[in-house]
């Protein structure tokens, strides 16, 4: 495997199997938990992770973006139920017969023209907006009502659930609660509804990691369990019950080592010069890598256990760092770019805020030629 690292991502199955225990423990049994394994995983490297859940970890339930992810899990021989959350085109209907793959709904004329393109009963989750305002029947509880109906009666569609998704549930400010309670009435009066008027359901849901977690209610069948899977907070500003186990370390090696003089400039656009002596070690990543080009003069890795200031721009393959304090380092070494080493640690939390962004997509912009290891 050494012919991997140049820069190779470690993830950790023992992390991901403790945050799902952790979240299952905190929401009991009566929610079932369905694993957003979009984005291969967050960038976690779906095939080493959804066999895992679904043969060791019992989980029944996927969630994807779209129908290339859909096919891969089933291409690996992944045999749960699969939901795409995001748009599949209707010309694509028979993919989802053939695949058996349950399809969000995004309103009736998707609904329609899914049914006109299918072969066979394309199983549908419709998606309620209840205040993302991202794709979902809307409007008034007897208007989507009615629209359910309709979509209930299509030929070739077989609507099996409703879901929405929240807006604010990772904030705990007074206005956003209500705003995420005003959500989950909505929903759950288009569940009574469909309910009152004879209209089966066998999945009403809700709930994603934060939702689980601070909103908790037992009327969602399914938790989208997403970003505590792989350890990150929906928030890192607030608390969890637990403290998640991130589950994939980012390294790169030292690629050379050298001292520099006072008034030296390094990398493109010369934005850093040398005060005085430093000790500059090159590291083998980049932004190609996914390493956000906006830690330029602004980030740190992990040398000996030590934390190295980046030092000018981050170029697409590699960056450079101040390793002025680290003792005995030397070409061939590992810096942890995120993750833990000796006693200090960088998240990818902590690479969101640095960057002006959330961890979510620093894990996920993780890139493809990144190897991923997984144990
Ligand atoms: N459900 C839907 C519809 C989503 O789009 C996502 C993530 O983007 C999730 C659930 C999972 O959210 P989280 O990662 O915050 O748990």
């Amino acid at each position: 495997m050494d012919f991997l690292k140049r820069a190779w991502a470690e993830v950790d199955l023992d992390s991901i199997e403790y945050n799902l225990k952790e979240y299952r423990r905190l929401i009991g049994e009566k929610t079932e938990i369905m694993c957003v394994v979009k984005a291969s995983c967050y960038g976690h490297f779906d095939n080493g992770v959804v066999p895992f859940l679904e043969n060791e970890m019992d989980i029944r339930w996927f969630a994807v973006s779209n129908i290339h992810e859909a096919h891969r899990l089933r291409d690996m021989g992944i045999k749960g139920e699969i939901l795409i959350l995001g748009y599949t085109p209707p010309e694509n209907a028979k993919w989802l017969t053939r695949l058996d793959i349950i399809q969000a709904c995004t309103e009736l004329s998707y609904a329609k023209a899914l049914s006109e393109n299918a072969d066979g009963k394309v199983r549908i989750h419709a998606a309620i907006d209840t205040g993302m305002t991202r794709i979902g029947l809307h409007g008034e509880t007897d208007k989507i009502y009615g629209e359910l109906k309709e979509i209930s009666k299509l030929e070739n569609i077989a609507l099996e659930g409703i879901f929405t998704h929240y807006a604010v549930a990772d904030s705990l400010r007074e206005q956003d609660e209500k705003y995420t309670k005003a959500q989950t009435e909505k929903i759950l009066a288009v569940a009574d509804k469909c309910e009152a008027e004879g209209l089966h359901l066998d999945k009403v849901h809700f709930l994603n990691s934060a939702g689980g977690v601070y909103y908790y209610n037992e009327r969602s069948s399914l938790a989208r369990l997403g970003i505590i899977l792989y350890g990150l907070y929906p928030d890192p500003a607030k608390a969890l019950p637990f403290e998640p186990k991130p589950a994939m370390e980012f390294k790169a090696a030292v690629a050379q080592v050298k001292y520099i003089d006072n008034g030296t400039d390094v990398s493109y656009g010369r934005t850093y010069t040398a005060n005085g002596k430093v000790k500059l070690a090159t590291v083998t990543a980049g932004y190609a890598d996914g390493y956000p080009r906006a830690l330029s003069n602004k980030g740190y890795v992990l040398i000996n256990g030590k934390k190295c200031p980046i030092t000018g721009r981050i170029c697409m393959d590699q960056f450079m760092c101040d390793v002025t304090e680290v003792e005995d380092v030397k070409a061939g070494d590992e810096a942890v770019l995120i993750g833990s080493q000796g006693d200090e640690r960088i998240t990818a939390d902590d690479i969101g805020k640095m960057t002006g962004t959330i961890g979510y997509e620093i894990v996920c912009g993780i890139s493809a030629r990144v190897p991923r290891i997984i144990s």
